[in-house]
């Protein structure tokens, strides 16, 4: 059976509910949100756990249990005696979600603090996924310590996905963001990288410039998300390409990507061809897209899947 780790940092969420000064409390962040998604995908046709740090108070602990209830491996992931889960609330103003963040001293912050811990992370999986967030908010001299711990995997015949994910707002400076996403991209087997953030940041003019910029870099396959727009696959350098169904109720996009790369990664681990893995992303992240919140158990059972 495929064992998937996805690492990175999974945080308090505070939505509000309709009634002013009320919120609901959830647990989210990117490489959770994928895995949460993989784990209702796969059932148990794979193996899903989580790799983070937390702390060792009461809200770590649920989220623990969250995990566990979710089918969600948590065996590796590290306690802290000195700090606690990061934590974000929405606001909705006229419609519009804005995002204020507390998870400058977050317990995540310090998951790659012992080689050890991560080989014992990876030492359990076949694929390690994680990304550009996952990098952000490590010191240099961590993120240094993970690069090197996907490299042995990578070595030993593990297979690395990545989603650049660039949030240029937790990053020192933009320069250090695209240096250390083009250094992960080059350990990586699999890119998953969204086309406005790419063409911002790194100047492509189209989804397949992007995708051919990490192919160059060693990426076997690169999936470019496109919001609604064309989405470009390169595998072994051969292009397809695929337009996703246009929703029109579209009403929060949250977790559009990180259910698409879930999507894609669990069609391809049952053998779908990965044209047919990337309709299955797309399909899901449509679902997605046309529900509130990042973690929509609606859109998604094991039977999604076919082969
Ligand atoms: P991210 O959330 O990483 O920015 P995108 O916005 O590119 O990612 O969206 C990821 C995927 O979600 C797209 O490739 C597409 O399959 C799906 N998606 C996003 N917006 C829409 C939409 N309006 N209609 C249909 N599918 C969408």
């Amino acid at each position: 059976m495929t064992r998937i780790v996805c690492i990175g940092e999974c945080m308090v969420e505070m939505a509000p509910l309709a009634e002013r000064g009320t919120y609901r409390m959830g647990f989210a962040g990117d490489t959770l949100n994928t895995a949460w998604y993989l784990a209702r995908l796969l059932c148990d046709r794979a193996q899903v756990s989580y790799f983070t740090a937390i702390g060792t108070d009461g809200i770590s602990d649920q989220m623990l249990t969250f995990l566990e209830d979710e089918n969600i491996g948590t065996r590796t992931i590290q306690r802290r005696t000195d700090r606690t889960l990061g934590l974000y609330m929405i606001q909705l103003q006229d419609g519009e979600r804005s995002f204020s963040y507390w998870r400058g001293q977050s317990a995540a912050r310090t998951l790659a603090q012992s080689r050890p811990d991560l080989d014992a992370a990876l030492q359990d999986a076949d694929i390690a996924y994680f990304s550009g967030i996952t990098l952000a908010i490590l010191s240099d001299w961590d993120r240094e310590t993970l690069m090197r711990a996907l490299d042995r995997f990578s070595a030993a015949g593990g297979e690395i996905v990545f989603d650049p994910n660039l949030r240029p707002k937790l990053w020192p400076n933009a320069n250090g963001m695209v240096n250390a996403i083009m250094q992960a991209a080059k350990l990586s087997d699999i890119v998953l990288p969204s086309f406005d953030d790419e063409a911002t940041w790194f100047g492509d003019q189209t989804p397949l410039a992007t995708a051919e910029r990490y192919a160059s870099h060693g990426a076997c396959t690169v999936v470019v998300k496109n919001g609604p727009g064309e989405i470009v696959l390169l595998n072994d350098w051969e292009i397809s390409r695929f337009t996703p169904t246009p929703m029109d109720d579209v009403v929060d996009t949250t977790a559009a990507g990180d259910s698409f790369n879930a999507g894609f990664l669990a069609g391809r681990i049952v053998g779908q061809s990965l044209e047919k893995a990337v309709a299955t992303a797309a399909a899901l992240a449509a679902r997605v897209v046309s529900h509130r919140g990042a973690l929509v158990a609606d859109a998604v059972t094991c039977t999604d899947l076919s082969g």
